[in-house]
C-alpha cells in the first residue's frame, strides 16, 4: 500500500505554511477485501469515505475535534509514520444475538500534529461489515471535549429511518430524553426532524442501487458523553453533536472531561448489502472492552409483569404472588415488581414475597426511581440509588433477601454525568450479585460486554405506549418491524413485549385495542431481543390459550447462539432464524395490513426434513392461534407462511 506523506513547505516570507494537495491520503480494505476505507486530506482537513463491493454508501465525511488540549481541524499533518495492524476479536456474550464471537479487522492509526504542535491520534479501524473510528490522546493530562466536527455524508438519494431526539424535560415528568419515539421511514437524507432538535444513534439509511448502512456509536463510558446527530443535515451532512445544555441539571455540563491517555467512544458504520445483514452485525461489541468481571452468574431468562397490562393497581402483595405463581407455571426465572412497591407492599412484604418466590424456584427484580432532582417523576422507592452511601445500602438488603436484579427509571439525558451513573450503578450492582435493566434511559453503548451483569435498556417506544394511546397502538405492526434493524442492531431492548390481551385499560374493555394479532405477539420475544423479556402476560391468557402457547413460552431463550435475519424490510416484515443450543426459532412479522405470504429459505440452517411445530394465526379470527407440524425444507425450497394482515408466526425446531 502506498501512502503519500504530506509535505509542509515553510516558505521563506510566508507567515503560514502551504500544504501540498493531496486527494487521497490512504485507501485501507477489510480483511475480506469488501469494505474499503478512503481517508482524504484537503486544506490540513481530514475526510473519509466507505465503500462497500466498490458501492459509495458513505461520501466524504469531515473529521475533526476540538477541546481543552487544543484545536483538531484545521491545520492538521501527519508527525509521524501511519501505523497499520490487522488484529481480530475473540470473546463471548452472556447476553445478545450470538454467544461466541470471532472478528477480524485492520486498525489505522493515523499520528497528527496541530500548527501549536499538540498531538492526537486519528484511529480507524476497517472490518468486514463497516468502519468506525475514534479520537485518541497520548499526552498525560485531562481534557474537556467542546465539539467534533465529524459527521457523516450521505450519498445523494440516500433514504432514512430515523428517531428523532425528544426535547429536554418534556414527555411524562419532564423525563425526556428517554429515546421513546416512532421511527421516521423512508425519508429522504436531511430531512429536519419533526421535533427540530436532531435524530438518535442508531440511524439506519438506504442508499438505493448501493446498500445499506447504520451509523452509530460505542464504547460509552463514564469518561464521556452520549451524543446524537445534529438537526441541521442540509445535503445529507449528518453531524455528531453532544447533549444540549438542557438535559439534566443546568449544573451537569454537556461537555465532557476525559482523563488522558484516553480516546472518545467509536462513532461507527455498519454497511449491508441489505438491512438483513446489517442486523446481524455484533460491532457494537467488537469494538469495546468489558470494564470488568461479573462476580456472579448472570442468567439471562423471562419475566412476569404485572404493570404492563394491570398498573399501579396491581402491585400489591397478592397480586404480585399470583405472578410469581404465573412465573413459577411457565419456568420463567424471574417476576419483576413495579413502582410503587414500597408503599403498596412494603419492605416487610417484599421479604415474605422473595421468600415466597424462592420458594417456588423464582427471583424477584426491583423497580427504582434513578431520581436526584433532575426529574419530577413521583415515583417510589426514590433517593435509593443517587448517593454511592444509599445504593449500596440498598443493594446489600437486596442481596440479603435473594433479589436478583434491579431496574432503574428515569435518567437525565445523555451528560457525562449520566454516563458515570449508569457506571456507577453497574459496577455496585455486580458487586451485590444484581443484574441491571435501565428504563427511562438512553441508548446502550456497548454495554452488555463493558458491563457484564447488564442485561437490557428500555430506550425505546416500548409496548407500555400500546396501552396508553390508540395513535400508538395503530402504529404498532410497522414499529415492530423497524426495531431489528436499528434499536435492537446495536443492543439487548426492552421492549417488553407480547400482551395477548385483545382490549387493554382498567376495565378490559374502555381502553384501547391491540391491533397486532395473536401470533404476531407470540413471535416478539424470537424477533427482539433482550437479556431478560419481560412479558406482558397476565394470568387469564394462560388459562385461555390453548397449552401449546405454554409449552412455547416455557421453550423460548432470551439470549440466543446465533443470529440470521433471512429477509424482510423495515416497516414492513421481518424474519429471523436463532438458535439456542440445538433449538432452531424462526420468527415473522408482518407489519402491514395485507395479508402476505413469507416464504422461507433456511439456507441450509437446520437439515431438510427436520420435523418442527409452529404456532400461526387461526384464520377467521383476530386473538386466535393455532398449532401448525412443520418440516424444514430442502435447499433450494421454502418454508412457507400466510400471515394475514399484521400476524405473524413463530416456528420451533
Ligand atoms: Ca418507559
Amino acid at each position: 500500500m502506498k501512502h503519500f506523506y504530506v509535505m509542509i513547505l515553510l516558505l521563506a516570507g510566508l507567515l503560514s505554511p502551504v500544504y501540498a494537495q493531496v486527494p487521497v491520503y490512504g485507501e485501507y480494505k477489510s480483511p475480506d477485501k469488501k469494505v474499503v476505507l478512503k481517508v482524504y486530506q484537503e486544506q490540513a482537513r481530514f475526510f473519509f469515505q466507505v465503500f462497500r463491493d466498490n458501492q459509495l454508501l458513505l461520501d466524504k465525511s469531515p473529521l475533526g475535534i476540538e477541546t481543552s488540549e487544543g484545536s483538531f481541524y484545521n491545520d492538521l499533518t501527519l508527525r509521524s509514520k501511519i501505523k497499520i495492524k490487522s488484529g481480530r476479536e475473540k470473546y463471548t456474550l452472556t447476553v445478545g444475538k450470538q454467544s461466541k464471537i470471532k472478528k477480524k479487522y485492520r486498525e489505522i492509526t493515523m499520528p497528527l500534529i496541530n500548527l501549536q504542535g499538540k498531538e492526537m491520534d486519528l484511529v480507524f479501524r476497517v472490518m468486514n461489515d463497516g468502519v468506525a473510528y475514534r479520537y485518541a490522546f497520548q499526552n498525560k493530562s485531562s481534557c474537556t471535549v467542546f465539539k467534533e466536527h465529524g459527521g457523516f455524508q450521505l450519498p445523494a438519494g440516500a433514504k432514512g429511518y430515523l428517531t428523532p431526539l425528544s426535547k429536554p424535560k418534556t414527555g411524562f415528568a419532564g423525563t425526556n430524553p428517554s429515546y421513546e419515539e416512532h421511527y421516521v421511514m423512508d425519508v429522504p437524507a436531511g430531512t429536519a426532524s419533526p421535533i427540530g432538535i436532531g435524530w438518535t444513534f442508531p440511524a439506519l439509511f438506504e442508499v438505493p442501487g448501493s446498500g445499506w448502512l447504520l451509523l452509530s456509536e460505542t464504547g460509552v463510558d463514564g469518561s464521556f458523553c452520549g451524543t446524537h446527530l445534529a438537526e441541521q443535515s442540509t445535503g445529507g451532512l449528518y453531524t455528531v453533536a453532544y447533549p444540549s445544555m438542557d438535559e439534566g441539571l443546568y449544573s451537569q455540563s454537556p461537555y465532557p472531561t476525559m482523563s488522558l491517555p484516553g480516546a472518545t467512544p467509536w462513532r461507527m458504520v455498519v454497511v449491508g448489502a441489505d438491512p438483513n445483514r446489517v442486523a446481524e452485525t455484533t460491532m457494537a461489541t467488537d469494538l469495546v472492552e468489558p470494564l470488568y468481571k461479573s462476580k456472579f452468574d448472570v442468567v439471562p431468562g423471562k419475566a412476569t409483569w404485572s404493570w404492563l397490562v394491570l398498573k399501579d393497581d396491581s402491585i400489591t402483595f397478592d397480586v404480585s404472588r399470583r405472578f410469581v405463581d404465573m412465573a413459577d407455571h411457565l419456568d420463567f426465572d424471574y417476576c419483576l415488581i413495579d413502582a410503587p412497591w414500597d408503599v403498596q407492599i412494603g419492605r416487610d412484604g417484599i421479604e415474605r414475597l422473595a421468600a415466597y418466590a424462592q420458594s417456588r424456584g423464582v427471583s424477584l427484580l426491583l423497580w427504582y426511581n434513578s431520581n436526584g432532582n433532575w426529574n419530577e417523576a413521583p415515583q417510589t422507592p426514590r433517593d435509593r440509588m443517587n448517593t454511592p452511601a444509599a445504593r449500596k445500602e440498598e443493594m446489600k438488603w437486596m442481596q440479603k433477601i435473594g433479589i436478583k436484579g434491579l431496574k432503574v427509571d428515569f435518567f437525565g439525558g445523555d451528560k457525562q454525568f449520566y454516563m458515570q451513573y449508569y457506571q456507577d450503578i453497574l459496577t455496585d450492582a455486580n458487586t451485590y450479585g444484581l443484574t441491571v435493566n435501565f428504563h427511562g434511559t438512553t441508548l446502550p453503548r456497548g454495554w452488555e460486554r463493558m458491563y457484564p451483569n447488564f442485561v437490557t435498556n428500555e430506550a425505546v417506544k416500548g409496548m407500555e405506549f400500546v396501552t396508553f394511546d390508540q395513535g400508538n397502538a395503530d402504529l404498532q405492526p410497522s414499529h415492530c418491524t423497524v426495531l431489528p434493524y436499528t434499536r435492537n442492531v446495536v443492543g439487548p431492548m426492552d421492549f417488553t413485549p407480547v400482551i395477548l390481551n385483545a382490549k387493554l385499560g382498567p376495565d378490559g374493555v374502555s381502553g384501547t385495542t391491540r391491533m397486532t394479532s395473536a401470533a404476531f405477539e407470540l413471535a416478539l420475544p424470537v424477533v427482539f431481543q433482550s437479556g431478560i423479556q419481560h412479558l406482558g402476560l397476565v394470568p387469564a391468557n394462560i388459562l385461555n390459550f390453548p397449552f401449546f402457547v405454554t409449552d412455547y413460552l416455557r421453550a423460548v431463550p432470551a439470549t440466543w447462539d446465533e443470529t440470521h435475519f433471512l429477509s424482510g424490510a423495515p416497516g414492513r416484515e421481518v424474519v429471523v432464524a436463532r438458535r439456542s443450543g440445538d433449538t432452531w426459532f424462526i420468527a415473522g412479522i408482518n407489519g402491514e395490513n395485507r395479508e402476505k405470504l413469507l416464504s422461507i429459505n433456511l439456507k441450509g440452517l437446520i437439515k431438510a426434513g427436520k420435523e418442527g411445530w409452529a404456532i400461526v394465526d387461526k384464520v377467521g379470527t383476530f386473538n386466535g392461534v393455532e398449532k401448525v407440524d412443520v418440516v424444514a425444507p430442502k435447499k433450494r425450497r421454502t418454508l412457507d407462511f400466510m400471515v394475514p394482515a399484521n400476524g405473524g408466526f413463530v416456528a420451533v425446531f
